[in-house]
């Protein structure tokens, strides 16, 4: 295959007809070094890349194995002038990285995804609109600006669930709130900033769509993911989502697929949606890169989210990953390197005996201190069979001490 050179600031996708190809042994850069860095770099060197990661931390997850660590902050210039000196194609692990950064970036490299759909997914008043304009339904919500505007909620979003508008992870940045009372106070507890009210619906399920989208519109998804959720935080994925009607797990799809054309995304997107008793979905918010219930993909699919990753940023071809296996997701928080009483265990989990399980495979992302709710690793249990996949994924479950679903 022909491979057309990339000019520095090149957008990907330009030209009559061409979509510019990033071979294998360039350079592929990625902002953050966390651990979907991390799996994003296995990838990319698995395809013969070589991959530049820019993270201030020393001990970063993808730091550690990248073939260049540029140990500088997201807004650092020179550290930005050296990522794009280095690299080819620049990709983001973390929907926070400053829009002025990956813009920054973007006068010099091809940027997927782009620094202005970035931006939608750090904002969820931003996101919320975007769903609307995709024609996607979304949770009844207020957003909440000033103070004056509390008095003024209208009644029926409480119980609710506030959020801050930005900068929230994992449950972070959010409070329940049952009446107005606890509406200012959760307010005033979250700083005072721009939230967004949300009723609290009653979910009978949790599922994602993780979909991936080239520059000249070609879109690819991964099936539906089927989730459960501990305190805000990802704790199990099973795919296929064994709860979930086969035509609603279709409307997911074509939702999340229209998500990401109305954004002209380049990259791969995560939308996570609430379905309720009665089947209806409601989007719930998206992440403009790979995504923690996506990570199965590795082992149970035979093109993974992180390799779709790759392909969108260099240029490659698209094709619809399948799933060849059932399988079970369980996420490896801190908690389990710590007893029952909160004292740390030396010895870490037991993984020789849930290694000697069938179909586990064990990912753990190099991070030296285990702290209660810090994502340590996951395994992802496959089998010839949902039931046979659930079964296992229970019984390391128990070795481990995960509560079971
Ligand atoms: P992450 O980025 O890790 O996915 P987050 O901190 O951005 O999480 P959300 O996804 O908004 O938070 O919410 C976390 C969880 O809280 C959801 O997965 C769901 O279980 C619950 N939740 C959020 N909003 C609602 C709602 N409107 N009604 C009922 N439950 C909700
Ligand atoms: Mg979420």
């Amino acid at each position: 295959m022909s491979s057309p050179i990339i000019a520095p600031g090149a957008t990907l996708g330009e030209g009559p007809g061409v979509t510019p190809f990033v071979a294998p042994g360039a350079t592929l850069g990625v902002m953050g070094g966390g651990q979907l860095a991390r799996m994003f770099v296995h990838a990319a060197q698995q395809m013969g890349y070589a991959t530049a990661v820019l993270d201030a931390d020393p001990a970063s997850p993808a730091g550690l194995i990248a073939h260049h660590h540029i140990r500088a902050g997201y807004l650092d210039e020179s550290g930005l002038a050296q990522l794009a000196d280095l690299s080819a194609a620049i990709t983001t692990e973390f929907e926070n990285v400053p829009a002025r950064a990956l813009a920054s970036l973007a006068g010099r490299r091809p940027v997927a995804p782009g620094a202005a759909a970035v931006a939608i997914c750090q904002d969820r008043t931003a996101e919320k609109a975007h769903f609307d304009r995709s024609g996607v339904a979304c949770a009844p919500h207020a957003v909440l600006e000033s103070v004056g505007q509390l008095v003024s909620v209208r009644g029926d979003l409480l119980p609710g669930i506030l959020k801050t508008a930005r900068l929230g992870y994992d449950g972070k940045g959010q409070v329940r709130v049952d009446s107005r009372a606890e509406l200012a106070s959760g307010w005033a507890a979250l700083g005072s900033v721009t939230c967004v009210l949300e009723k609290m619906l009653p979910l009978a399920h949790e599922i994602s769509v993780i979909v991936a989208r080239g520059a000249d519109g070609a879109v690819v998804n991964l099936p539906v993911q089927q989730n459960l959720h501990r305190d805000g935080v990802l704790a199990v994925t099973q795919v296929p989502a064994p709860d979930v009607a086969a035509d609603v797990q279709q409307r997911a799809i074509e939702s999340a697929r229209r998500i990401a054309a109305e954004l002209g995304y380049v990259g791969v997107l995560c939308v996570e949606f609430f379905v309720l008793a009665d089947g209806a979905l409601v989007a719930n918010e998206m992440a403009p890169r790979p995504h923690n219930s996506g990570h199965y993909s590795i082992d149970a699919c035979d093109v993974s989210q992180f390799d779709l990753q790759v392909r969108t940023l260099t240029g490659a071809p698209l094709v619809a990953p399948r799933l060849h296996s059932p399988c079970v997701m369980l996420n490896l928080l801190g908690d389990l390197w710590f007893d029952d009483d909160g004292e740390a265990v030396e010895a870490g989990p037991d993984w020789a005996a849930v290694l000697a399980l069938p179909g586990v495979h064990l990912h753990l992302y190099g991070k030296a201190e285990a702290r209660p709710g810090r994502k340590m690793g996951h395994l992802t249990v496959t089998a010839e069979s949902a039931a046979r996949a659930a079964e296992v994924a229970r019984e390391a479950a128990a070795l481990l001490g995960i509560e079971g679903w």
